[in-house]
């Protein structure tokens, strides 16, 4: 079997088109959403990541204003930045693009946030509300996974889902989500991580496998199931280019639906930011 290939760039350019209708609608009530991103350093991967956010700002009709910071700001300034934003009418969405530098208390400037302006939907209101499964905002790349799913028609109800990683951004996010009792929910979910004994036990059970690691080939096709979907979220930079977790060549002849990196979640992830500002401006 060769795997039918998830194409995440082409469903993002729907969600873009969704977002930019609602722009026109929210532009006759006089709101044009606005979103402020804030990147603390030159770290290469997180330029590019938030020169395209504010590229594909520009086409949904969305302000954004930069604010590129030296790796050496000190706390107390970027946290006077966060007040005059949250302050700021304009400006419905903040983003401060993690990871922050290490003399940065990374849970204070998240909490700095306020939840109503709070793009990511890190700030532990939004988490919290998520977890409840009544959220305002969700972290756009767990939100960009769950679109994937609903979008391409995989049955998430009583679906095995295997989420191997567990970060704030990524996996327990993800997990939350794909286990409420709603449309692209109503999973069984299982997540795994460096204190999961025999990996590819959960693995292979797994309908749906989420691989949020960050290391190149974790997930190899004798991990998969025959038939399973398979969502990689890694982005592995390697002289020879970007890839995922997964051994997308190998695994694809097993799955029936995988994503590739790049074009996968990747796209998505920006799309569900623009929603979440959208979301934030009305
Ligand atoms: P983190 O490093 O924060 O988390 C990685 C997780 O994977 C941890 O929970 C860790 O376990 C677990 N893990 C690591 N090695 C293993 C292993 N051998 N077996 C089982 N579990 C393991 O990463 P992120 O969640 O932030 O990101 C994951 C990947 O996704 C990265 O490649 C990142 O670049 C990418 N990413 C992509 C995005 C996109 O838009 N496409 C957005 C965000 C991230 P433990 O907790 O025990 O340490």
């Amino acid at each position: 079997m060769t795997a039918k290939i998830i194409d995440g760039k082409a469903i993002a350019a729907e969600v873009r088109e969704e977002v930019a209708n609602e722009t026109k609608v929210l532009a006759d009530r006089g709101i044009k959403p606005g979103l402020a991103t804030v990147v603390v350093g030159d770290d290469p991967a997180s330029r590019i990541y938030v020169a395209s956010k504010r590229k594909a700002c520009a086409q949904a009709g969305i302000n954004s204003w930069d604010h590129d910071l030296e790796a050496s700001t000190p706390q107390d300034e970027l946290l006077e930045l966060l007040a005059r934003l949250a302050a700021d009418d304009q400006v419905h969405g903040i983003l401060v693009q993690l990871p922050l530098p290490g003399h940065i208390d990374e849970e204070l400037v998240l909490d700095a946030v306020p939840p109503h302006k709070d793009a990511d939907g890190f700030h532990p209101y939004n988490l919290g509300r998520l977890l409840a499964g009544n959220p305002v905002v969700a972290p756009a790349t767990p939100a960009g996974i769950q679109e994937l799913l609903l979008r391409t028609g995989v049955e998430t109800t009583g679906a095995e889902v295997v989420v191997v990683g567990r970060s704030n951004i990524v996996g327990k996010p993800v997990a939350a989500m794909l286990m409420q009792k709603r449309p692209g929910g109503n999973a069984t979910v299982t997540v795994c991580h460096t204190g999961t004994k025999d990996l590819a036990s959960h693995t292979r059970r797994a309908d749906i496998l989420i691989a949020a690691i960050g290391q190149l080939k974790a997930i190899t096709a004798p991990m998969v199931a025959p038939g399973a979907v398979v969502i990689d979220v890694g982005m592995n930079r390697t002289e020879s280019g970007l890839f995922g977790d997964v051994d997308f060549e190998a695994v694809k002849e097993v799955a029936s639906a995988i994503t590739p990196v790049p074009g996968g979640v990747g796209p998505m992830t920006i799309a569900m930011l623009l929603k979440n500002v959208v979301a934030l401006a009305s």
